[in-house]
């Protein structure tokens, strides 16, 4: 056993073999206050917190190696049991929401050439506990968190079970009780793990990476589109809505000169045509290994100033965390294996 997190206060009474339901319940809220020392857990009489010291000497598989601050961002590096690393980040609004952006596997298989995780490769999933202990790193920075981002290094419909299980975990009445409207996905257009989605109608917010609306542009930049290319993904975005009811967030990475065209405008607005959908700008983060530019504040603008004609509806998403690379795009790690 790596790690008891990720398990249901019943599931806890089986594998620790409580002889007193409560014991577990008691057990699970330490877990979820982040005590891991079962020494600290101080309402569990000595004879079990000495069995289960014994028995699962570690309560949680993972622990934070650094921390990085900048402005409103806050980055943490974690090592998992095996000694990968990843990435996990606390961001914070002027309207006082916080916001976990949460890590989904080690590196990517996806290999978008405008992203640093994609350099990876994809080294492993992450298992479910180690999605959720994210979540107890970020809130030793502050218990209040009020909403989930799955947008941390690796494509989460690509880690399907594991995703579902954390989702599950944070959705726990007794636990995170984070609401599924406040937890989003964010992929980069897997059309069968967002069909599995529409299936399951969880009431969980999607993004989707959509950074060009011109299919072979898309293409080149995004290998994942000559497997699933535009039109697929907007039928599958189009049931998903029809169940879900709510606005799905389409992320454009703002690669200068290359999406950010008169005639990227057009195609976006063509796009999003049936969709209710919001546009979420992201002027792109630089990579040094990566030879895109970010664009400049007039080719913004500009932009922007053509959408608006269009009548698309977007936010522009100021960079936040660029300076200690928390910001989207920037996440990697190397892996000391
Ligand atoms: N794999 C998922 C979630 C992680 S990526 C996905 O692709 O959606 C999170 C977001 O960062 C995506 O919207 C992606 O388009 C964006 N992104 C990637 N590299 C970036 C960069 N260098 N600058 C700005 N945004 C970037
Ligand atoms: Fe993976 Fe998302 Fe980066 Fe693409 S943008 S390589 S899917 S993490």
């Amino acid at each position: 056993m790596k790690s008891l997190y990720a398990k249901s206060p019943a599931e806890l009474e089986k594998i620790l073999k409580l002889e007193k339901s409560y014991q577990a319940k008691q057990i699970y809220s330490w877990l979820i206050k982040g005590v891991t020392d079962y020494d600290k857990m101080t309402n569990i009489p000595k004879k079990v917190r000495d069995d289960l010291k014994e028995h699962f000497p570690k309560a949680i598989s993972s622990k934070i190696v650094k921390v990085q601050k900048a402005d409103s961002a806050t980055k943490l590096l974690i090592e998992l049991y095996d000694e990968s690393l990843i990435e996990c980040v606390m961001l914070t609004d002027g309207d006082n929401r916080k916001t976990a952006c949460i890590s989904s596997q080690v590196g990517c298989a996806m290999g978008c050439s405008f992203c640093k995780t994609g350099t990876m490769g994809l080294v492993r999933n992450l298992e479910d506990f180690e999605i959720v202990e994210q979540m107890v790193h970020l809130r030793t920075l502050a218990e209040d968190i009020t909403h989930i981002v799955f947008m941390g290094m690796g494509e989460p419909l690509h880690n399907f079970g594991p995703l579902m299980s954390a989702i599950s975990e944070f959705h726990r009445s007794e636990g995170y009780n984070i609401s599924m409207r406040r937890m989003t996905i964010s992929t980069s257009g897997l059309v069968p793990g967002i069909n599995k989605l529409t299936e399951l109608n969880l009431g969980i917010r999607l993004a989707v990476s959509l950074v060009s609306a011109n299919n072979e542009l898309r293409s080149n930049i995004m290998k994942v589109n000559r497997s699933y290319p535009l039109p697929e993904l907007k039928k599958a975005l189009i049931s998903f809505q029809h169940t879900m009811g709510k606005r799905i967030t389409l992320e454009y990475c703002m690669l200068s000169g290359v999406n950010t065209t008169k005639e990227s405008a057009k195609e976006l607005s063509q796009f999003t045509k049936g969709l209710m959908c919001v546009v979420n700008l992201i002027p792109w983060n630089p990579i040094d290994e990566l030879e895109y530019e970010s664009p400049t504040e007039s080719e913004i603008r500009a932009f922007t100033r053509e959408l608006d004609s269009l009548n698309v509806s977007y936010t522009l998403r100021m960079t936040k965390g660029r300076s200690i690379s928390g910001a989207c795009g920037q996440l990697a790690t190397s892996t000391r294996r």
